[in-house]
């Protein structure tokens, strides 16, 4: 009798390219598809402006209906399944930063067609995954969608967005190095199922961005080509994992708990950085290695450069367990007290 039951698929985007003048892939990628040739393309109106026009002029003889939407909400991703299905789409073309691709991520699961990510900046390691954050009235949650098909990141495209999108990505993927202790603390105390080859690959991720952080610096194209495979690379992570576990920690909820009690103060990647200088601490690891690495790109350190006040950051800290009570972390279930996260946040510098 054999009682092995144990599945698992792995989804992966099978094309990528990335670096210098490459939107013009897009038509070879498109072909590849092998499908028919009404699309869809889902955008902001600075990403349209800022590559989707660029894009679409190499997709002569294709039927593409352009949705320009903002922000991945609930709302906007029902009005793209709309008018994806009224214009007979059998492809999307996402173009811009994370709330477009995760429209188009959630979009095309519910749908079942393919789509490319084509990022016009890479604020966080989404661009790849198969991972989107949608927000509804009750807060934004994580929902496992489509992962993109093929990813095309110009880094000509990339270099003209806000320096602090960039370093908010770096952030991020170095954020990975804390998300790994936490999930191998919950291999070892609950026995938790763990995958070395996607541990393995957000640490290297995380270190190839730490290892060149001095090279990272606003208006070069060359920083976002040192930076643009990690933070791709981090994304593909979690589809290895076939959850977030390898690059989101403890770290990751008090980035979360911040987003829901202090919303648009900081982005994402540049909580998760602070946190992760933190948790880093907890784990009796080298936090000051986080810390200087994330100085030196730019990123911010400290309550401060997240605009909180040491309160937040105490409060974010001791609360940041009830994100994902399933989530086992160095907080533990019950997460820390006030006078704990008092301590680590100021050991760290961070208040
Ligand atoms: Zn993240």
């Amino acid at each position: 009798m054999n009682d092995f039951t144990k599945v698992k698929a792995v989804e992966f985007p099978r094309n990528i390219v990335a670096g210098h003048d490459v939107l013009g892939n897009v038509r070879e990628m498109c072909e590849g598809i092998h499908t028919s040739r009404v699309g869809t393309v889902i955008t902001g109106e600075t990403t349209m402006k800022a590559a989707g026009r660029d894009v679409l002029s190499y997709l002569d003889g294709y039927d593409m209906d352009v949705v320009t939407l903002g922000e991945a909400t609930v709302e906007n991703a029902s009005v793209a399944v709309d008018r994806i299905k009224e214009h007979g789409s059998s492809f999307v073309l996402a173009i811009g930063g994370g709330s477009k691709i995760d429209l188009a991520k959630v979009v095309c699961n519910e749908l079942k067609l393919p789509f490319i990510s084509i990022p016009t900046s890479a604020a966080h390691d989404g661009i790849a995954s198969n991972r989107a954050s949608l927000k509804s009235a009750s807060g934004s949650r994580s929902v496992a969608s489509a992962s993109p098909i093929g990813v095309i990141a110009d880094t000509q495209v990339i270099v003209k967005a806000p320096y602090r999108l960039l370093a908010s990505g770096c952030a991020d993927v170095i954020s990975n190095l804390t998300a790994i202790m936490d999930w191998d603390f919950a291999r070892r105390l609950r026995n938790e199922e763990f995958s070395r080859s996607a541990s393995s690959l957000a640490r290297y991720a995380a270190e190839s961005i730490m290892d060149s952080c001095d090279l990272i610096k606003p208006n070069m194209e060359e920083s976002v080509w040192i930076t643009i495979k990690p933070i791709i690379m981090s994304g593909i992570c979690m589809s290895i994992a076939g959850s977030s576990r390898p690059t989101s920690g403890a770290e990751h909820m008090f980035s979360h708990m911040l987003d829901l009690r202090h919303p648009g103060r900081a982005l994402h990647g540049e909580q998760c950085g602070v946190g992760s200088i933190m948790t880093m601490y907890l784990h009796g690891g080298d936090w000051e290695a986080i810390r200087d690495a994330l100085a030196e790109i730019g990123a911010p350190t400290d309550a401060k450069g997240l605009g909180i006040t040491a309160d937040d950051v105490i409060d974010a800290m001791v609360h940041a367990h009830e994100i994902r009570p399933d989530r086992f972390t160095i907080l533990g279930d019950k997460g820390i007290s006030a006078d704990a996260a008092e301590n680590v946040a100021r050991a760290t510098g961070v208040i």
